[in-house]
């Protein structure tokens, strides 16, 4: 917990400047991309306290923790309390920041907390006025957790191009793999857009939009499904073990780690780190231990074929036009790919036996 005496007043007077300063930059870079509407949203906002820096109260601790699907009354916690949200959150256009909150627990006075929300929550907040692509009535929980994971990575992306530019230290969060994607998103537009061009689209479009307006877009999107079924593979496989040596799937330090893992994209890192704790939660228990790993080995080898898979793209086609079935070239195109990729799995296999 946090050990400072917290003076909301004078944090909020000093970031609402800064906030206002922000504005000022955006609307001066991008003026010429943003609607009427978005410019005459700045103008309301300039010079007034649309940065809130609060205390969460009890409604706020109920109202996060039932979003983080938590459902019972006793479990609801402060843990479940962002750091900061932007203005849809609570629908009153303000940029809420809770210093309270465990990301601020290395911060010794106020002016810490300050510099806190400068270097990383207020441009980052601010940019979401501008970009939200997300479609707010979708019944589709893919499509809505696709549209929340897009707009961070485009929210990020924009927020770390304009700290570079205008010299405000290296903003951080941790939407890496979410930056990935929106620049894999704008570099396949159309050719010849000029940046502000690619800006309007940006500040303008929603998700469906976008993904029509890149060449990539279908092939990106679908991507992103595989990938997150791989993490809900991977998810159960971690509340698996956990529930193996008692661990119940809602205890917080198996969500962590669940979450943990959702945010790392190298393979390699996730195979080497699970099957370290399997080696030592099962040290004793050698069938478990090679069960699991066995297990572990197949989930991270199916996801690397899967990503393989655009590689073989006209292999498959050709043998498609050749006459063969779903499943023969399926299974062609995975001797194929145990072939050329036989040498790493015996690596593999020798490090973990
Ligand atoms: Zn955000």
């Amino acid at each position: 917990m946090i050990n400072v005496e917290i003076n909301y007043d004078k944090i909020q007077k000093s970031v609402n400047e800064y906030g206002s300063y922000i504005l000022s930059c955006i609307k001066n870079q991008y003026g010429n991309s943003l609607t009427q509407e978005q410019l005459e949203n700045i103008n309301n906002l300039l010079n007034t306290q649309f940065i809130i820096i609060e205390k969460p109260s009890n409604e706020d601790i109920e109202f996060f923790s039932k979003q983080a699907g938590i459902d019972d009354p006793k479990k609801y916690s402060i843990s479940y309390v962002p750091s900061a949200h932007g203005g849809r959150t609570k629908g009153d256009n303000k940029i809420h920041i809770y210093p309270y909150t465990e990301s601020f627990n290395d911060c010794k006075t106020n002016d810490e907390i300050i510099k806190s929300c400068v270097d990383s929550i207020i441009v980052h907040e601010i940019f979401h006025y501008f970009i939200r692509p997300n479609l707010s009535n979708t019944n589709d929980t893919l499509k809505a957790q696709f549209g929340h994971f897009l707009t961070e990575g485009l929210v990020q992306y924009y927020t770390e191009e304009f700290a570079k530019k205008y010299r405000l230290g290296d903003p951080k969060a941790n939407y890496g793999k979410n930056v990935e994607f929106a620049k894999k998103l704008i570099s396949s537009f159309p050719n010849g857009m000029s940046q502000s061009q690619i800006d309007k689209i940006i500040f303008t479009s929603n998700q469906d939009e976008l993904l029509e307006i890149s060449k990539s877009g279908k092939s990106l999107y679908a991507e992103y499904i595989s990938d997150l079924q791989f993490q809900e593979n991977l998810a159960s496989f971690i509340v698996d073990i956990g529930t193996e040596i008692g661990i119940d799937k809602d205890n917080d330090r198996t969500k962590r780690f669940i979450s943990y893992y959702k945010k790392i994209s190298d393979l390699d890192i996730i195979f080497d780190e699970l099957s370290r704790s399997i080696e030592l939660i099962f040290q004793d228990n050698a069938e478990l231990k090679d069960s699991y790993m066995k297990k572990l080995r197949s989930l991270i080898s199916d996801e690397k074929l899967e990503k393989e898979m655009p590689k073989y793209e006209e292999q498959i086609n050709k043998l498609r036009r050749n006459g063969m079935s779903l499943e023969e070239i399926k299974s062609t195109v995975e001797t194929n790919y145990k072939l050329e990729n036989s040498n790493n799995i015996e690596d593999e296999k020798g490090k973990s036996l």
